[in-house]
Parts: structure tokens; C-alpha cells; sequence
């Protein structure tokens, strides 16, 4: 599922429900002391330190910001372990064709390209099948997944060079010829942690922070698992944590 407006719709309306004024954009976290209140301290860029304070923190950051995240009087790095998660980058080329450009009848949801293929792309979305509004009239629209934790140099090649790349994979698999008409580019350097062997060092970091810090509670993709839905439900029971 996705919203007309697409995903952004979703953080738009919880905000919209939030009484005005709690929301902070563009401010990044750097310290928090604990105590009875808890003292958190951020900034916007290039603007002076903010200090605020609140009866607990949560914190739904990605691992590498819960690694810098300073806490305590003297800035200790109770969450630093949490850099060595792996997360390798992830580039998403989103693609527009006419609708002639593509033999493939785009009749689902996309593919997966398992790695014994030794294909440049992990996947490919059939956004305009998946979604009304994705494409104009006699258009269609792809997104084209490289990268992950198996080829993650693909990831970090610029437009042209990636789409050279892609392009004799989508001839092949789905009959895709000539130029996009459209293209919109977007690399997530540190897209996915990945819950390898061993990832409860991580969990058990996690669960001795917050024993340690009372009203600390800490979710996000680090914790309860990847996808949306999860964060989502994540996110209700580290609230439920909170307000008890
Ligand atoms: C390419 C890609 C495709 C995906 N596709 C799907 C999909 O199809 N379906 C699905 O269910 N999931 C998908 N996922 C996974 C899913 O999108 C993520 O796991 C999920 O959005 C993570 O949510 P989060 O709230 O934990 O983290 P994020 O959404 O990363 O939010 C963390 C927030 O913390 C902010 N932040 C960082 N540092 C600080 C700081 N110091 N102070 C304050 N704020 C800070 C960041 O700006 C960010 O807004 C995809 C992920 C990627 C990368």
C-alpha cells in the first residue's frame, strides 16, 4: 500500500494530530543528560545549541546517530557499539518510459534478482501498475533497487554510469528500449541495517542502555525490524513504554 501523495502523507498527518508547536524540523539531536528531567540538547544547522527538557526520551534514530549520540554530563557514548552494524547503501533509480519503450506487460508487482543471476539490479518496482498516479497517460513507471550488502559499490555510481549499467538488464528482462523519458535519482548511503548472525550484541546494547538510563527507550529500525508496518508498531509499543 501507498497514499496518493505518496509515503511522505503518512509523518504529514501523525504530525497534523501532534498540538502545534511539538514538532522541530531540521533539528538534530546532539545530547542528552539524564535525571528527573531529562536535558536534551539540539540545534538546527549553523544555529546555537537548544536545550530543552522532558520525562523521557525516546529515540528512533538510525544506529550511526545512536552511536554519536552523546549522553551524560561528561558525553560518554553509551550507544557507540551500535556503529558496527552493517548498513550497506541502497541507490533507487525511479524511471518513466512511454509505454511503447516496454514490451513487458508489467503485469505485477515487480522482481527480485537473486545474486546467482549476476544482474546490476537487486530489484525492480512496477510503480505505475502498483499505484494510480505514479505516470502520466501512456507512460509507465520503474524503480530500479542497486546496491545491499552484496554489491554495494553499484550503489555509489552516479545517474548516467548506473543507468548504463541497468539498461541492458531491463532490455533483456522486460523489454525496456531507448532513453527514460523521466529519471529521479536517490542514494541511501546507509540504507538497511542488516540482522546478521550475532545481531543480538546489538539488542543487548540496546537493553543495558535503557536499564541503565531510566527514561531512555529506544526503537526504530535498529530494534523491532525493518519494514514500515513493524517501525509503526514499534513505534505504538515504545509509546505505551513511554506513558507507563
Ligand atoms: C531504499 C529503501 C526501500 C525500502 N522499501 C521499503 C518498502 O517497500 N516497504 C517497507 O515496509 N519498508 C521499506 N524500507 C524500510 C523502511 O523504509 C525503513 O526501515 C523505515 O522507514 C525506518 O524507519 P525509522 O523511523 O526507524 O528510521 P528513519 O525513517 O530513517 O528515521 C530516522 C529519522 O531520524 C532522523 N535523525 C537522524 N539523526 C538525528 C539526530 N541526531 N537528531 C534528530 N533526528 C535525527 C533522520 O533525519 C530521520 O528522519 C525501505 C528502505 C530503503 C532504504
Amino acid at each position: 500500500m501507498s497514499f496518493a501523495g505518496g509515503l511522505e502523507t503518512l509523518p504529514r498527518a501523525l504530525a497534523a494530530r501532534l498540538p502545534a508547536g511539538s514538532v522541530e524540523l531540521d533539528a538534530r539531536v546532539t545530547r542528552l543528560v539524564p535525571g528527573r528531567p531529562w536535558t536534551l540538547v539540539w540545534n538546527r544547522p549553523g544555529q546555537p545549541a537548544q536545550t530543552e527538557t522532558f520525562a523521557a526520551v525516546l529515540l528512533a534514530l538510525p544506529a550511526a546517530a545512536l552511536a554519536a549520540l552523546a549522553v551524560g554530563a561528561d558525553g560518554e557514548h553509551p550507544l557507540g557499539g551500535l556503529g558496527a552494524i552493517e548498513y550497506p547503501p541502497v541507490s533507487s533509480l525511479f524511471l518513466g518510459f512511454n509505454r511503447d519503450q516496454v514490451t513487458h506487460p508489467l503485469d505485477g508487482f515487480g522482481l527480485l534478482i537473486p545474486p546467482v543471476e549476476h544482474r546490476v539490479p537487486l530489484g525492480v518496482l512496477f510503480n505505475s501498475t502498483l499505484f494510480p498516479g505514479r505516470a502520466p497517460a501512456g507512460h509507465v513507471a520503474l524503480t530500479v533497487m542497486t546496491g545491499g550488502a552484496l554489491r554495494p559499490e553499484l550503489a555509489r555510481l552516479d545517474d548516467t554510469a548506473l543507468l548504463t549499467r541497468v539498461r541492458g538488464d531491463l532490455a533483456e528482462i522486460l523489454g525496456v528500449g531507448g532513453e527514460p523519458v523521466f529519471v529521479r535519482s536517490h542514494v541511501w548511503p546507509h540504507a538497511i541495517p542488516q540482522y546478521n548472525l550475532g545481531y543480538e550484541r546489538f539488542l543487548d546494547l540496546i537493553a543495558r542502555t535503557e536499564a541503565d538510563l531510566p527514561g531512555l527507550l529506544v526503537g526504530g529500525h535498529i530494534r523491532d525490524g525493518i519494514s514500515v508496518p513493524a517501525c509503526l508498531a514499534a513505534g505504538e509499543k515504545l509509546a505505551a513504554r513511554a506513558t507507563s
